[in-house]
């Protein structure tokens, strides 16, 4: 009995143990509540005070207009944080600042308005911190002469800053600064200008910004877009350590909404140190990678290594219509004077893809010093508009899903045909087909073996649809030689079934049905008849027809 007891006491505290707290905070909470869903808090920075490592403090959706009483801390005399994170997680143990479950909490700091000091709406500088879901806008600036205000000013270790919507500040979205290994995770970072200091222009306000010293490894950006800010998309111009950048857009950057010209209009402005004297930079000079981004219509470069001491890793990026869509210009060396523009060398590129830029496809590379493999510019391919599924850049700016991941876009997408497709070298990343497509975005298309006709016999067949394009309905005509089970399945163009149109068994004949696409956007969209019968000894008994919906 008392071993029963004692055993029972034992699961009941190692029960309890794993059990982390969770914490509520409500736009119509208060900070003498207790922080429970019935009486949340108003703030996080009071729920800060009551949270330990592995708890989650959940935000509530609705708009929580700040006041200027509630800046917590000024740092330095200068920088005024309306939240100051200063408490830490433990590794596998994040503090998770998160939005509650289907509900968006919207941050607005326009009320805020200190005089001759800096805005901070959440300020980062503890570790093992987990931001996720919140919408950050309104941040001002009142310092008329060189400042800069940011929504989020990040300076610790192993945080993560996911699903963040940072936008319509007078000031940058997010700058990091100091530490390492931090995760910048499907955050969206647009319109943010300072048009108050200064020549107005917003020269300083960058999308994203990343500059730690030489210590902070382990940077990451992966699924983030950065549109229409004042100056950059993304600027690492003083990181002293790698930064890595996957699968992120920019796009509009260096322009109002208007398209008025503003700052620098850097897509990505990898490196740099802005003619820094050699004290001041990390040795060695990180390589930064730069991999499957888009860069469209930045008013100066799309992938920009600028005056970078060193080489960038560039794999299967897409750029289109900025001025420049690759510009590999590098600085000659520390000791050179810092106004000689020199051309690129240490870099790699492979896989990338430029159309349409402004002036040039590519600046500043010397191909004797640096390795090019498998781009666009270089493969000599001949690309047009048919080339691609869709131009419509308006696709950059989709819903993002629901997980929080990039909307699937048509837009420079390789259509079928493409001389894009497989046309890349393996680099090590997955792929689809033979080999790696040039650019960003990987085609999936239902295979079509070209030595198909020879294997199938060719009294079975799939016409082209007519009316074709068409909208919303069209006919599908096919002939079956003698009795086989057809199956007709109609895809979109990321090889995602859409509808199976028939399966059933097939007398010979020559048979009509429709297709009716009123429920699908437009696109090119793949029907696929696929056979099968006993007389037929083939591995490949498909035949694909491609059509073109138009709405
Ligand atoms: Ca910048
Ligand atoms: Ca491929």
């Amino acid at each position: 009995m008392i071993r029963l007891i004692t055993y029972t006491f034992i699961s009941f505290i190692l029960l309890n143990a794993a059990i982390f707290a969770q914490i509520y905070v409500a736009p119509n909470g208060n900070d003498s509540n207790t922080g429970t869903i019935d009486q949340p808090l108003a703030t996080l920075q009071k729920a800060q005070g009551l949270a330990s490592a592995g708890d989650t403090v959940f935000i509530r959706g609705g708009t929580y207009n700040f006041r200027q009483d509630q800046i917590s801390r000024v740092v330095s005399n200068l920088f005024a944080c309306v939240t100051y994170l200063d408490k830490s997680g433990t590794e596998g143990h994040t503090i998770k600042y998160w939005a509650y479950p289907g509900e968006k909490p919207i941050f607005n700091f326009s009320a805020v308005k200190p005089a001759n000091e800096r805005v901070v709406g959440i300020y980062v500088i503890g570790s093992f911190i987990h931001l996720r879901g919140l919408e950050l806008t309104g941040i001002q600036t009142t310092i008329i002469t060189h400042t800069e205000s940011y929504a989020i000013y990040s300076r610790g270790s192993h945080n993560i800053f996911e699903n963040l919507s940072l936008h319509d500040n007078v000031g940058t979205g997010l700058r990091h600064y100091y530490g390492g290994n931090n995760l910048f995770l499907n955050c969206d970072s647009y319109r943010n200008w300072d048009n108050v200091s200064e020549n107005k222009l917003g020269g300083n306000n960058d999308g994203f910004g990343c500059h730690p010293n030489s210590s902070g490894t382990g940077n990451i950006f992966k699924g983030c877009r950065a549109w229409f800010n004042s100056d950059d998309g993304y600027d690492i111009i003083r990181s002293g350590a790698a930064v890595i950048f996957d699968s992120c857009w920019s796009f509009y950057n260096g322009y109002s909404t208007s398209f008025e010209s503003l700052g620098d209009g850097n897509g990505f402005k990898a490196g740099g140190y802005a003619y820094d004297p050699a004290s001041k930079i990390p040795n060695p000079v990180p390589k930064n990678t730069i991999e499957f981004c888009i860069a469209v219509r930045n008013k100066a470069n799309g992938f920009d290594s600028n005056h970078h001491l060193n080489g960038n890793y560039w794999y299967n990026n897409t750029a289109y219509e900025n001025n420049i869509n690759f510009n590999m210009v590098n600085r000659e060396s520390l000791q050179a004077d810092s106004s000689i523009w020199e051309n690129g060398y240490n870099h790699i590129l492979e896989n990338n893809l430029s159309y349409k830029a402004g002036s040039s496809d590519t600046a500043y590379i010397d191909t004797s010093k640096n390795i090019l493999s498998h781009n666009s510019f270089n493969l000599g391919l001949n690309i047009s508009d048919k080339d691609f599924v869709s131009l419509d850049e308006s696709e950059l700016m989709a819903p993002r899903k629901a997980d929080g991941s990039l909307p699937d876009i048509n837009f420079m997408l390789p259509a079928p045909g493409s001389s894009l497709i497989d046309a890349g070298v393996n680099i090590g990343f997955a792929f689809s087909g033979k080999a790696p497509d040039i650019g960003a975005l990987e085609t999936n298309y239902p295979t079509v073996v070209k030595s198909l006709k020879n294997i199938l016999p060719n009294n079975f067949v799939l016409y082209q649809n007519y009316p074709n394009p068409f909208n919303p309905i069209t006919n599908i005509i096919f002939k079956v030689p003698y009795t086989s089970n057809i199956k007709i399945t109609i895809y979109n163009s990321l090889g995602e079934k859409i509808h199976t149109l028939i399966d059933e068994l097939k007398n010979s004949g020559t048979y009509k049905i429709q297709f009716d696409g009123s429920y699908l956007p437009s696109g090119v969209y793949f029907c696929r008849m696929a056979i099968h019968s006993n007389k037929l000894n083939v591995t490949n008994n498909s035949i694909v027809k491609p059509m073109l919906l138009l709405k």
